[in-house]
């Protein structure tokens, strides 16, 4: 790579502020138009899901390469709408809200995405739990009392938790508690089943390529850029990061064709209590954040597989979340051990990602 090239990568990192992987076109260009009959178009930074997302579509046509990311931009603002938390109306607050006193009535999307997260915990025993809510509410007022949580807290808000109390009916699809005061958190999946929702919205609308990047966790398909054999994402080092938003350096570039990559760490989202630095990712077990692992990459076919995995990963540390990656054929992993030792790990099939 040239100097030049690397002054280049360092600013759109610096730009882009994003938590874990980056997407980045050595030209960058707004729209190109070629000749061959396609048209390779960037929708630049918008703001989505309380963070930055970016949009390329590939079409033979600049107008169905604008109409699939407008299309993409569309379906993930919807899914952001049913399944952010901080929307008082959103569907999830809903259930939040009323779950256990009665079961809650919730679109196909929402429905899936929780049938998906039960998959998931099932898969990583529990490793990944989207009803560790409460949890995430109690560290987050211990962060405001610059407190650690008792062990009276944690056991009561973890009796408020777990996938096993989410009662989920498919022929009403409806929603339910079995335990008072529970609360579902999505963040740990609905950017990736947003990201797969929207590539599928694209391919609908006539686009032969592209890549959505949502705070980070990408996924790419189809056509590459113009020029290039394959899509190429720059995994920030979060070494060189060290909990400065934006200081990032590029710790090596992944090459990929339909596939997906999320990034997880307790990098840049983490509380501080006492000087310390506890993850914003919580086993729900223990009621405590995992800490073995400063950053985890997955690299999946699907975009929810990939977030989800990378959550999961975070909590079971180095040796449980390398089996569980192993385990999965299509999956790999790229692992940052905690401070002092950022010792880089890969999984067994990760190499053939990296440049
Ligand atoms: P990021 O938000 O940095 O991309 P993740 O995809 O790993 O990282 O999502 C972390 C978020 O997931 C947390 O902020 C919280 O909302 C939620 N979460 C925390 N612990 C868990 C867990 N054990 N299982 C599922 N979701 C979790
Ligand atoms: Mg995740």
């Amino acid at each position: 790579m040239s100097k030049k090239d690397r002054i280049f990568i360092e600013i759109i990192v610096g730009l882009l502020l994003i938590t874990g992987a980056v997407y980045f076109f050595i030209k960058p260009r707004r729209e190109s138009v070629w000749l061959s009959g396609r048209a390779d178009v960037d929708s630049g930074k918008r703001v989505v899901m309380g963070t930055f997302a970016r949009v390329i579509g590939v079409a033979a046509d600049s107008d169905t390469a604008k109409r699939s990311i407008e299309a993409a931009l569309a379906e993930i603002t919807r899914v952001d709408e049913l399944m952010s938390d901080y929307k008082e109306d959103s569907e999830i607050s809903e259930v939040n809200r009323d779950g256990f006193e009665r079961a809650v009535k919730v679109s196909e999307p929402t429905y899936e995405v929780l049938q998906k997260a039960v998959e998931f915990s099932e898969l990583t025993g529990g490793a990944f739990d989207v009803t560790v809510g409460a949890l995430v509410d109690l560290w987050r007022s211990a962060e405001e009392m610059n407190s650690v949580p008792s062990d009276a807290e944690l056991a009561e808000a973890r009796s408020r938790v777990g996938y096993d109390k989410l009662i989920l009916d498919s022929n009403e699809m409806t929603v339910r508690f079995a335990a008072e005061g529970m609360r579902l958190d999505l963040g740990g999946i609905a950017k990736g089943y947003a990201i797969d929702r929207a590539v599928e919205a694209m391919q609908t609308e006539g686009a032969m390529g592209g890549m959505i990047d949502i705070g980070g966790d990408i996924r790419c398909f189809g056509a590459p850029p113009e020029g290039k054999e394959r899509w190429r994402i720059g995994l920030q080092d979060s070494r060189a990061v060290g909990g400065e938003v934006g200081q990032g350096q590029i710790l090596m570039v992944l090459e990929l064709t339909d596939a997906a990559v999320a990034t997880s760490g307790d990098y840049q989202r983490f509380v501080v209590i006492g000087g310390q630095r506890y993850s914003h990712i919580i086993d729900a077990e223990s009621g405590y954040s995992g800490g073995e692992l400063t950053s985890v990459t997955i690299i999946a076919k699907g975009a929810i597989e990939a977030d989800a995995l990378a959550t999961a990963v975070s909590v079971k540390g180095v040796e449980g979340g390398l089996a569980l990656v192993e385990q999965r054929k299509e999956a790999e992993a790229i692992l940052v051990t905690s401070a002092p030792e950022y010792e880089l790990i890969k999984s067994s099939g990760a190499e053939r990602f990296i440049e």
